[in-house]
């Protein structure tokens, strides 16, 4: 491996999401391995700017494997997006002799390193941290196992609830763009209905799904529904409307929020923080730059930060009909 990168900085940024703290954890440890200076950076771009850095080892890493959230903390940076900002980001660099970075964050985070590296040569590595699983190159972004593990878990309680009292629940779950979420946990929580953005379902069709699943015996139902749904109401009023339009459902509605971005990370989600921490380390230390790593196959892969930004992360469409033949 080369020996010209002596010190990497590390920091988390945008929305954080569960097994970002295993990937700091996994970074500063690759670099203790290989003998290279670690440097943590509070708030994302904005502690860049300002300089805000700490010293990290091996040590420093202790205990945080489990925890969710991020100790670094992260943030938005409005400064980041100007060329002014990112000078200042550059200089605070420069004087801390920083000479590569590892940014854990989703794509908006990608871009700033991309335009970052593009104007001062400064090798950088992604690690994709979003609970929305919304990234090209990966088949896993981390945290997005651990929020399916959370919603699941909320979902079979609400069901409780439902079926005591024969209610009809809309369920809201993360996903402005893509419907992951949705439809893993729709079908492992066995819903009547997903509505993903990247299926218009209709009113109609929602309505006669409904129906048929009253007249199939059931007293109860789950709808999940993605907050971007492209069904065009947002979930109260799609309460509303299915209310009006079936007067034998008593509805409710459950928006489960920011609760999907928390918690203790997944088995699942603290094993690939750890390998995607030491592949981002190791693939600056042989002269990669300006990729992301990811998981395909179970392989740890590179993917370059502009194709991971540009590219759309797809839903598996076999789900879709294995949750309607579930719902028969
Ligand atoms: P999330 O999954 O939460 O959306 P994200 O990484 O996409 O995560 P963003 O808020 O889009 O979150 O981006 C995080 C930060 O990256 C921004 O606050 C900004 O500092 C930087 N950034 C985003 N886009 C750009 C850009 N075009 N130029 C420079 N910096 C950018």
């Amino acid at each position: 491996m080369s020996n010209t990168i002596k010190k990497i900085a590390v920091f988390t940024s945008g929305g954080d999401s569960p097994g970002m703290n295993a990937a700091i954890r996994s970074v500063v440890r690759a670099c203790a391995f290989h003998q290279i200076e670690c440097v943590g950076i509070y708030r994302g771009y904005e502690g860049m700017i300002e300089g805000d850095f700490k010293a990290m080892n091996a040590r420093s890493v202790k205990g945080i494997i489990n925890k969710g959230g991020t100790i670094l903390k992260s943030a938005r940076s409005k400064a980041f997006r100007t060329t002014e900002g990112r000078k200042k980001a550059h200089d605070a660099l420069v004087k801390e002799g920083v000479d590569a970075f590892v940014v854990i964050g989703g794509d908006g985070s990608f871009t700033g390193a991309m335009i970052f590296s593009q104007e001062y040569g400064m090798p950088v590595m992604g690690i994709p941290g979003t609970i929305d699983n919304d990234i090209y190159g990966t088949t896993h972004t981390l945290g997005y196992d651990t929020a399916l593990n959370t919603v699941v878990d909320a979902i079979d309680k609400i069901r409780d609830t439902a079926s005591s009292h024969n209610r009809l629940f809309f369920v809201e779950v993360m996903g402005r763009d893509v419907g992951h979420i949705a439809l893993n946990v729709g079908v492992g929580a066995g819903a009547e209905e997903i509505l993903i953005p990247e299926e218009d379902l209709g009113l109609e069709r929602l309505l006669e799904s409904l129906r048929r699943s009253k007249q199939s015996g059931k007293s109860s139902s789950i709808v999940v529904v993605a907050e971007g749904d492209k069904i065009g109401k947002n979930v109260f009023q799609l309460k509303d409307y299915v209310e009006e339009n079936m007067t034998e459902y008593e509805v409710r509605v459950s928006v489960l929020g920011h609760m999907q971005r928390g918690g203790s990370p997944s088995c699942f989600d603290r094993v690939l923080a750890s390998r995607m921490g030491v592949k981002a380390v190791e693939s600056l230390l042989s002269g990669e730059n300006n990729c992301m790593v990811g998981l395909k196959n179970d392989l740890m892969t590179l993917t370059p930060l502009d194709q991971a930004v540009k590219g759309k992360s797809k839903i598996n469409m076999e789900l879709l009909r294995v949750s309607d033949i579930m719902t028969v």
